[in-house]
């Protein structure tokens, strides 16, 4: 002992889909370098080992569904060269048929299951059984793996011990732990915007939490239109009622039927666009191969537009890859598809979601969506997006703040094609909305939320067209508008010691000149620093080589490698499951590169013929555009099997 506690090689805090995805890399593809012990700590303020939060059977009801098929389901590699095998297919197959039956599931296998997805509470089990194998396979290969759980860090020190750069950790205040590399895995946090109202809920989770809090047969309202504001939706149903399968004309659907006392229950989404996302048909990794939106396109345009790729030639791409793609979507695009910009296409597509009638949509959506999985045929255009999110990642940090800016304009029409939500919500949200359980209302960016009169609720005010104003009163208010990026109002312990050491900070994203930049100095996330007028977005800055924090320090550390909510501003579609294990994938090749860890020569893995992520330059914001100056950056390749 030395004063700090124990020392590790390597500390990972937070045992959920990243911390155990970390230790499926580390178990899979490396051996302990060196003489002596290596030492992994793993800390996890929870007593759950593998699940987190969204799969946990304690934040979550069996109504919550994930939204990835069961064959792009797989925690140990991001890609899955046969979905048929997907590491959680396998360990589906390994239940025994009375565990399944228990847990829900069909008793033997069936075809749907490929594209089927499942409960989160499912996804939970299958972690934690990946937890356990992978610490087991670790103490095998020799590695001295402590797992300590029911603990939280509560701070993160750099130090120096016996001369090697590293974190102190401290646990619950009462412990310490020195470790030479550290991964920073906490997930999701929840940012409290009324912590004076007491009928403000900042989240939807626990869902337990939201049906203590709320009356039986109460009206609620539920900020937020996408995949959360689906699950409090869900929640708040269960409590209040249950779904009942109907039969009629050789059709089924669902009814919604209120308990006793219940016959009063109403809930109402509010939304700034108010557009649910679409209905999830087969969307499965990799049936196709991008023949436009690549490295080999990109980068010449990149390095023709000193270091940024213009939104506008990527946007021409994609147009491309889209026709190319879906040879049946051509009959419905407009002759001016070749030339028709970014914003009109969207335009259009907004003008033809708001005046379409919801319940309509859905259904309609619902059915294509069934008949998807029936067929096996993807819903048009759905899957040529759902397999471009990496694309839309790893471009993101070549756009200018022009067309960050732009892009912000766009962001909510690409996650309804990009974040689709399962047919077996779809099934109970149209019962809901059918019935006139559940509507939804666009109250655009204008809006407040404030305590109603003797803290009866809360009350919600709009201005849609900036004159009328409109007004409601809700016994109960859930914030359900998704994860938080912004670090700086993270007031977690862990997050303010990070923040106080200067080990992470904003994200700058230049303009293309100066004169761009003034015609945009009073939007919202412009910042100006040292004179410089940058865009800002929430989130910290994160090397996306290796997913790690980029300090704000001159001299840092070992990296700390990073995956969470803080990655947002710089990853378009962050936290799915598959930016997970790429982050994993990025982060543990980099400490091979290191040479904190050796490669495991015995293990073969399948590799992408096709890797979409693999090439960056700018992706870490760090774009050196001052004044008159020119970005010349390098385009550097990184992928996991280079090593
Ligand atoms: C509600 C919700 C639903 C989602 N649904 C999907 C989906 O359907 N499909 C999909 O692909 N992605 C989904 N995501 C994205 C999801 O975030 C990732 O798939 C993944 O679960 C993130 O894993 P993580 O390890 O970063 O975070 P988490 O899984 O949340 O794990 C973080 C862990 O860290 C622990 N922890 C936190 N602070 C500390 C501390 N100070 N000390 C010690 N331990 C700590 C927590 O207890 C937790 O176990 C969802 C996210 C949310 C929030």
């Amino acid at each position: 002992m030395n004063g700090i506690g124990p020392v590790y090689d390597i500390a990972i805090v937070g045992a959920g889909a990243y911390g155990t995805s970390v230790l499926g890399q580390i178990s899979l593809h490396l051996i302990p370098k060196g003489n002596g012990p290596f030492r992994i700590l793993m800390v996890e303020s929870s007593q759950d080992l593998g699940p987190g939060m969204p799969y946990s059977s304690y934040m979550t009801i069996p109504d919550h569904i994930v939204n990835i098929a069961g064959g792009c389901t797989q925690i140990s590699a991001t890609y899955i060269p046969f979905p048929e095998k997907s590491d959680f297919l396998l360990w589906l197959r390994s239940l025994s048929p009375e565990y399944r039956v228990s847990l829900g599931i069909d008793e033997s296998e069936i075809p749907s299951w490929l594209n089927k997805p499942f409960p989160r509470f499912v996804v939970g089990l299958y972690l934690s059984n990946r937890f356990n194998q992978f610490v087991m396979a670790l103490r095998e290969k020799g590695f001295k793996v402590d797992v300590r759980r029911l603990t939280k860090v509560t701070s993160v020190l750099p130090k120096n011990v016996f001369g090697a750069n590293g974190y102190e950790l401290d646990l619950d205040r009462k412990s310490k732990a020195f470790a030479r590399n550290l991964f920073v895995a906490t997930g999701h946090w929840t940012y409290n915007r009324f912590p004076d109202f007491p009928h403000w809920l900042p989240s939807p989770f626990p869902a337990r939490d939201i049906q203590d809090r709320t009356e039986l047969g109460g009206n609620v309202g539920i900020l937020g239109c996408s995949l959360s504001a689906i699950d409090a939706a869900l929640t708040l149903s269960k409590k209040n009622g249950s779904f009942q399968s109907m039969h009629q004309d050789g059709k089924s659907s669902l009814k919604f039927v209120p308990f006793k006392g219940a016959e009063g229950f109403r809930m109402t989404m509010y939304g700034r666009k108010a557009m649910l996302p679409q209905v999830m048909g087969v969307v499965v990794n990799k049936i196709f191969a991008h023949k436009y939106l690549t490295p080999a396109s990109f980068i010449p345009i990149i390095e023709a537009n000193d270091g940024f790729l213009p939104l506008d030639d990527f946007w021409y791409l994609l147009k491309r890859e889209v026709y190319d793609e879906v040879p049946r979507l051509r009959a419905y695009l407009p002759d001016s598809w070749e030339t028709v910009t970014l914003e009109e296409a969207v335009a259009e597509m907004r003008k033809l979601l708001e005046t379409t009638d919801p319940v309509e949509r859905l259904s309609r959506e619902l059915e294509e969506a069934k008949e998807s999985l029936k067929t096996g045929i993807p819903v048009l255009l759905q899957n040529v997006f759902y397999q471009s999110y990496a694309v839309f990642d790893e471009v993101l940090g070549y756009f200018s703040a022009e067309d960050r800016i732009r892009f912000e304009e766009i962001k909510t029409e690409l996650h309804l094609l990009i974040g689709p939500f399962p047919v077996q919500n779809a099934e109970k949200i149209l019962a809901l909305m059918n019935e006139g359980y559940l509507e939804v209302i666009k109250i655009g960016k204008n809006y407040e939320v404030e305590e109603a009169k003797d803290r009866s609720g809360i009350t919600l005010s709009w201005k849609p067209d900036g004159d009328t104003t409109f007004e409601v009163h809700h016994d109960v208010m859930i914030d359900a508008t998704g994860q938080k990026a912004a670090f700086e109002k993270d007031s977690s312990p862990l997050t303010t010691s990070l923040r106080k050491a200067k080990l992470m900070k904003e994200i700058l994203v230049p303009f293309r000149n100066a004169k761009e930049s003034l015609n945009h100095e009073d939007h919202p996330n412009v910042v100006t620093r040292d004179g410089v007028n940058y865009f800002r977005p929430s989130g910290a800055l994160i090397d996306i080589n290796n997913f790690s924090l980029v300090p704000g320090t001159e001299k840092p550390s070992a990296p700390i490698y990073y995956m969470g909510p803080f990655t947002m501003g710089q990853v378009a579609f962050p936290q799915d499951m598959s930016v997970v294990t790429t982050a994993a994938e990025r982060a543990v090749a980099d400490l091979i590169k290191r040479g904190v860890l050796e490669r495991d020569v015995t293990y073969e893995v399948e590799k992408d013929p096709a890797p979409m992520y693999g090439w960056l330059g700018n992706a870490s914001g760090r774009l050196h555009w001052l004044s008159d100056e020119n970005y010349k950056g390098v385009l550097v390749k990184t992928s996991f099997h280079e090593q």
